[in-house]
Order: structure tokens, then C-alpha cells, then sequence
């Protein structure tokens, strides 16, 4: 008979035995912008930004704790061959302070990372909604619009206000397709003589810039659409568009194979299994969602439903220690060891 005493050794070694099970093989992060920090008010967009010294933190906790630094390129080996606890840094979209800021710190610790470029960003076709949007509810008290016979009406009295209306809108905006996108637009940011490619010129990298990131060795040129729409509300056949068209035109600016892609947004209402399957259909290796979670022996068997960890810029390195070693995705649950869709 075991006793009290033994018994709880026994459950505090199996918790022990259960979290190394969900640390997994590894973790992607995943990032967005890299920038000095600015104590001007902002709506929502911070979410996406880090800066530069919490990225060196981030590498240096990385480095402190023997993971090797891999490139997506790398995934497939080493999870079949467990090659050592590894990490990878990817970046979407493709902004500017990727080639200014980021890249002189990945260079500095030889850190090979991943631009998934959204090819209307560089073709100046993008409309930066969140960043043009931002400014438009910072600037105003109250706003009206209207779109497919809707009115849209909000008050804009505090910065709750202006987050709550960023929140509603945002999701308006992801349910379109690009095309009603731009009708919305129009509405939105035309009609008050808001320039739509304003932000784009301002803060997207340049095919110049993404050529000379792509000659670096350290750095691999992934996929993430032509124009950024949510997947979910396309058809397969317009999904397919928008990874071969990306693909495709990466390709031809960058005179190398393109393999990899990232689901724009990549949450739940984003990325599910009928998206998953049309990417399986494609010639590409991988391709990443925004599910949290670490890499896994059997991620080698969804390679195109793969999680990542999102690091923003309130993430502690002691989040970042209790994600890694795998006890907040097993406080999580079951369900998050290995993370798909
Ligand atoms: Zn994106």
C-alpha cells in the first residue's frame, strides 16, 4: 500500500513526466513587427509590435537554454530525427522594421528566421486597414458609415470606446472578401480623403528590400496570400489563387523556390480543417496557423496545420519559460499537446 505521502510524490513526478511531454520537440514564434517603444496612445495595433530589446532577450533565453536555432527549412529533419530542442523565428506580413531592426539582431546572433510576405504588400496593393483604422478612431468622437445598405454608427468618447469600435470593425473587415473589402474602404477611408496606400508605403518592404533580405542565407521567404483575406471566406478555388499567385510572384522577384506559408490571422475562425485540406492539395512543405502551441513528433504528420507561439510585447521571458517547458499548454489541457486546427 502506497501511503499519503508517496502518493503525492507520485502525482508531483507524473506532473513532472506530463509537462516534458508537452514541452514537444520545439516552439515557431511567431512575430510581426520589430520597434523602439513610443509612449504616443495607440489603438489595438501594439499587440503586433515588440522591441528590439525583447527580442534580444527572447534570443538570448533561447540561447541560455541550448535550443538551436533552426530554419523552417530544418522542421521536417528534426522532428523526424529529434535532432535537439530547436526554435524558429518567423515573421508575417513583411514590414520594413523586419530589414531595419530585426534583421541587424538575428544577424548579431546568426539566428535564421522566416518573412512570410503578404505579395501585395510589396506590389503597393495592400491596404494597411488596421494601421489606417487606428488613426481614424484616435483622430474622431464619433463615426458613421454606411456599407451594404448598413449604417454603422459608433461614439468614440474614450479609448474603450475607440478598442470596442476596432474590435467590431476589424471583424466586419475579415468576413469580406478582397473584393468587398475595397467597396468598405472606399466608404471608410476614401470618403474622408484618408490615402488607402498611406501606411503601405510607409511601413511595407519594398521588392529592392525583400531581395536583399532573400540573399542572406539566414533568411527563408515564405508565402501569406496576395492580399491577406481571411481563408475562411473563400472558396477552395480562390484559395488556391491566393497561395499559388503569392507563390508564384515570390518565386519569379526572388529567383528561388518558395515552400512554406502562413494562414493570414490564423486563429479558429481563420484557419479550419476544410483550409488545412486545401493546402495539403498544394506542392508547399508547411504551412503555420496562430494556435499556440509547441512542436510535436506527429506535427511531422500535419505539416500544414502547424502552431506557433505568440510572443507580443507584454510577453515575460517567465511565460515564455512556462510555454517552452511545456507546463502552461499541459495546465491547458489535453487537447493542446498537439495543437492542429
Ligand atoms: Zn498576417
Amino acid at each position: 500500500m502506497v501511503s499519503l505521502k508517496g502518493k503525492v510524490l507520485l502525482k508531483k513526478a507524473a506532473a513532472h513526466l506530463f509537462k516534458g511531454s508537452y514541452a514537444g520537440l520545439g516552439q515557431i514564434i511567431v512575430l510581426h513587427r520589430v520597434l523602439p517603444k513610443s509612449n504616443v496612445i495607440r489603438v489595438r495595433n501594439t499587440g503586433i509590435e515588440i522591441s528590439p530589446e525583447q527580442l534580444e532577450e527572447i534570443i538570448l533565453f533561447y540561447q541560455k537554454n541550448n535550443y538551436h536555432f533552426i530554419s523552417i527549412d530544418q522542421l521536417p529533419t528534426y522532428i523526424k530525427e529529434n535532432k535537439g530542442k530547436f526554435v524558429i523565428f518567423t515573421l508575417d506580413d513583411g514590414y520594413i522594421d523586419n530589414l531595419t531592426i530585426a534583421y541587424p539582431i538575428f544577424k548579431k546572433y546568426a539566428v535564421p528566421f522566416t518573412i512570410y510576405i503578404t505579395t501585395d504588400f510589396p506590389e503597393r496593393k495592400a491596404v494597411l486597414w488596421w494601421y489606417l483604422l487606428e488613426e481614424l478612431l484616435l483622430k474622431h468622437t464619433q463615426l458613421k458609415f454606411n456599407y451594404a445598405g448598413i449604417e454603422y454608427f459608433y461614439t468614440l468618447e474614450t479609448i474603450e470606446d475607440k478598442e470596442g469600435a476596432f474590435g467590431q470593425i476589424r471583424a466586419l473587415i475579415k468576413s469580406l472578401k478582397p473584393s468587398q473589402q475595397q467597396e468598405l474602404f472606399a466608404h471608410l477611408f476614401t470618403a474622408r480623403g484618408i490615402d488607402l496606400l498611406k501606411k503601405t508605403n510607409e511601413l511595407a518592404l519594398s521588392w529592392v528590400q525583400i531581395q536583399e533580405l532573400a540573399a542572406d542565407p539566414l533568411v527563408t521567404i515564405g508565402a501569406h496570400t496576395v492580399s491577406h483575406a481571411s481563408l475562411a471566406v473563400l472558396s477552395p478555388k480562390e484559395i488556391l489563387d491566393e497561395v499559388y499567385d503569392s507563390v508564384n510572384l515570390l518565386q519569379n522577384k526572388l529567383a528561388r523556390e518558395i515552400n512554406h506559408f502562413a494562414y493570414p490571422y490564423g486563429g479558429p475562425e481563420d484557419v479550419r480543417l476544410q483550409e488545412v485540406k486545401v493546402l495539403e492539395l498544394t506542392t508547399l512543405v508547411s504551412s503555420t496557423t496562430g494556435r499556440e502551441g509547441n512542436i510535436m513528433f506527429d506535427h511531422q504528420y500535419h505539416l500544414h496545420a502547424l502552431p506557433r507561439l505568440y510572443i507580443g510585447p507584454k510577453t515575460t521571458l517567465e511565460q515564455l519559460a512556462d510555454f517552452s517547458s511545456g507546463k502552461t499548454p499541459f495546465l491547458r489541457g489535453a487537447r493542446c499537446r498537439v495543437v492542429t486546427v
